[in-house]
């Protein structure tokens, strides 16, 4: 008798058990989706109301775990993580084929591979241990310079385009990064949305590099001072960006015009560029590209801060289609334009090189 009443109340206690674990569970997972599901705009907290324009699909208060596996979930930031994480492979891929036609890089895959191309073996043994200098064979291809320079070798460093390749594929990793963490916390937000603008001042210098570099090759004074100035710029408006009370949205504008502003300091040295190589055969090419880039910019930026179309039809464009994305692709089409200009300086600094080096 004493047996059963111990085991029923055994029993008793097992099954209360089991029902508050069951509701444990359930509060659990009453909590996860509280967190975890998308929300909108108006739920949002404060911080995080940026586009009044984009009604749902906002993640907000996410764990970084939730935040990374969220990068292959639908929500108002999956395009314009994808759109700039596809953008920085694409630039990576680029510096990869670039890299091939470094002498100490092909030298370095001679020691892992088999396959190198014999000519980039014959290449780097032109390298005296001088970083990222190359031969040129260019020279003799091009009939325009073949009586002035065939008997000289024209260097013509790297560094200039890959600095521009490096600054790009920083740009478009921390704006990914930006799109998908900043919905972790207030802190990590503030902080992202100044590293990714901090990113774009880095874009911004670093184009500045290769049409400098190899433009004013032969006129050290110039290229000494735009590089070191429009750097200095670059320097000032991150400096700004880290200022908490300019990173809030009221200052969307603001932001977008210093950026304007560093970019449309290179109509300077075009100018001048133009001026002293208006005869050459490639300015058309060049032209074309940068001016290409320049209305690449000038229109993701309109669209950056206009919101449209969002702003015609809100909650229309939450998840595909929205100003920003549209940002993204303008971003990546202006950086192509102008890496098609920096090969077309480089390959014409190979072939030509500085007169100064013929006598
Ligand atoms: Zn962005």
């Amino acid at each position: 008798m004493k047996n059963t009443s111990k085991k029923k109340n055994k029993e008793h206690k097992n099954k209360k058990k089991k029902k508050s674990n069951n509701n444990n569970n359930n509060n659990n997972n009453m909590k996860h989706e509280k967190i975890y599901k998308l929300l909108r705009f108006e739920e949002l907290p404060e911080y995080m109301k940026e586009n009044e324009f984009i009604l749902d699909h906002y993640r907000a208060e996410w764990p970084i775990k939730q935040a990374v596996g969220s990068i292959f979930s639908w929500h108002n930031e999956t395009v314009n993580v994808w759109t700039h994480l596809l953008g920085f492979f694409l630039f990576l891929a680029l510096t990869l084929v670039h890299l091939r036609d470094v002498p100490q890089v092909a030298n370095l895959l001679d020691h892992f591979s088999w396959y190198i191309p014999s000519n980039a073996v014959e290449n780097s043994s032109y390298n005296q241990g001088k970083l990222f200098y190359v031969t040129s064979s260019l020279v003799q291809q091009n009939p325009m310079h073949t009586t002035t320079t065939t008997a000289t070798t024209t260097k013509t460093q790297r560094w200039p385009f890959f600095i521009f390749l490096t600054g790009s594929m920083f740009c478009l990793l921390s704006s990914s990064a930006c799109h998908l963490f900043s919905c972790h916390s207030r802190r990590l937000n503030l902080f992202l949305i100044r590293f990714d603008y901090a990113g774009i001042a880095v874009m911004i210098v670093t184009s500045f590099f290769p049409p400098i570099y190899y433009i004013f090759q032969c006129d050290t004074h110039w290229q000494l001072l735009y590089l070191s100035s429009i750097s200095l710029l670059g320097l000032l408006t991150v400096a700004n960006l880290f200022s908490p009370h300019l990173s809030t949205p009221k200052f969307r504008s603001y932001r977008a015009s210093l950026f304007a502003a560093m970019a449309f300091s290179g109509i300077i040295p075009a100018i001048h560029a133009a001026v002293v190589n208006w005869n050459e055969p490639k300015r058309n090419i060049t032209l074309a590209y940068e001016l290409a880039m320049a209305l690449f910019y000038v229109v993701g930026t309109l669209f950056y801060v206009s919101r449209v179309p969002e702003r015609w039809k809100p909650g229309l464009f939450d998840v595909v289609g929205q100003s920003h994305q549209i940002f993204h692709v303008f971003v990546i089409a202006g950086a192509l334009a102008h890496y098609a200009a920096a090969l077309v300086f480089l390959e014409y600094r190979d072939a030509v090189g500085c007169f100064h080096d013929q006598r």
